[in-house]
């Protein structure tokens, strides 16, 4: 594969700090780095305490179960999202009620989250999907209006800022993802931001087996072993150090794609308002239906030239495990099936963006036609 979706970048800090935490032999999550990483985070990314963990996904599990949620209550989530957004909701024994995304981009629609809202409502679940905020302004008014819990799920938007503000620093507890494809990663682990005490309490208890850090072997709730390791934590200290470059330098990505993509017209313009301000975790483009490839035929013929992608998710209510919860709307389809994600990585040259971004403006002027098993390419005139 010549160029992946995804490709962390890992040097002599993360050396530096990994050599470090071998040479305390410290090496689960009672080492040093851990609390570094967490402090260092919330400087970068708060105001809020941080608590680290071995996944995102965890880190929803903690934020979730720190709400106390009983059978019944309901979280309004996105429909379009990963599924380990949702997954931890349920969890928590929380009914996920779905939000088709909007028309003109792929995170909720807001106008249509607040019929949604009933007295069994307790939080809203904010995801920002693909790096593309959600207008936290705007979610914040109305779980004002209701008195609802807000839980964001950065896993793919660190950096991101709405109004100038940061994503994760809008709701109750933010959580992050800290997957290997991630602007940031660890390798696997995750990590929950708080502003309020008695959130960070709760999350420090179901982090640790429902045990308070004062309360050895004293178990308050059942929890879980959501701590993460010190050599995880040392990537992320490393990794640290340059985070605001890579966001930048992702930032500058999406603009090399730009610079071929934005003369064509083979792709859906996302409006988002001008107070949204994206950091291209993936690079996302979304093919127009009238092109003639789909977008399986799209991918199909860029990996044979060396490029990887991804389809964009389905929607959670079309697939066997969530879709008791909703049906599903023509928004999550259209962006389900005509989105993918092309590769965005720090180490990508403006030379090689560019070669991406006119391989796939190349490959959407010609024109398919199925024949007896034969598939053959004509030039549209
Ligand atoms: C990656 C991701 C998660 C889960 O994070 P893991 O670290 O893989 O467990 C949750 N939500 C979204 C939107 C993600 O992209």
């Amino acid at each position: 594969m010549r160029f992946p979706v995804a490709n962390p970048v890992l040097g002599k800090s993360e050396l530096k700090y990994l050599q470090k935490c071998l040479d305390s032999n410290w090496i689960s999550s009672s080492g040093a780095l851990i609390a570094q990483f967490e402090e260092k985070f919330a400087e970068a990314f708060g105001p809020g305490k941080a608590v680290a963990t071995n996944s995102g996904t965890m880190a929803l599990d903690l934020a979730f179960h720190s709400l106390e949620l009983s059978p019944g209550d309901e979280v309004i989530v996105p429909d379009f999202t990963f599924a380990g957004s949702v997954s931890p909701v349920c969890r928590a024994q929380a009914v996920p009620v779905y939000c088709p995304p909007a028309k003109e981009h792929w995170n909720m629609d807001l106008n249509a989250l607040e019929p949604l809202i009933n007295s069994r409502t307790k939080a809203i679940l904010a995801v920002h999907l693909y790096g593309q905020p959600c207008d936290m302004v705007k979610v914040m008014q109305i779980a004002k209006k209701y008195d609802l819990k807000v839980i964001e799920d950065c896993a793919e938007a660190l950096g991101a800022k709405v109004n100038g503000q940061k994503v994760g620093t809008f709701g109750d507890i933010a959580c992050f993802s800290f997957f290997a494809n991630k602007v940031l990663t660890t390798g696997e682990g995750g990590l929950c931001l708080t502003r309020s005490e008695e959130w960070l309490e709760k999350l420090l208890l179901y982090r640790d087996h429902g045990m308070l850090p004062n309360e050895r072997y004293w178990h308050r709730v059942i929890g879980f072993n959501g701590r993460m390791t010190n050599l995880q934590a040392a990537v992320g200290c490393g990794q640290l150090e340059s985070v605001h470059e890579m966001i930048e330098k992702r930032k500058q990505i999406h603009c090399w794609y730009q610079d071929v993509f934005s003369d064509e017209s083979y792709f859906f313009p996302i409006k988002k308002g001008d107070h949204i301000e994206d950091v291209n975790w993936l690079e996302s483009p979304v093919l127009r239906p009238e092109c003639s490839l789909n977008r399986d035929q799209l991918c199909e013929e860029l990996l044979k030239e060396g490029i990887d992608t991804r389809p964009f998710f389905y929607p959670l209510s079309s697939m066997p495990a969530y879709d008791k919860f909703g049906t599903t709307h023509a928004n999550a389809l259209f962006f389900s099936s005509h989105g993918f994600n092309l590769p965005t990585y720090t180490s990508l040259s403006k030379k090689d963006v560019h070669w991406i971004a006119k391989k796939v403006v190349e490959l959407l002027s010609l024109q398919y036609k199925e024949g007896s098993g034969v598939t053959c390419r004509l030039k549209i005139p």
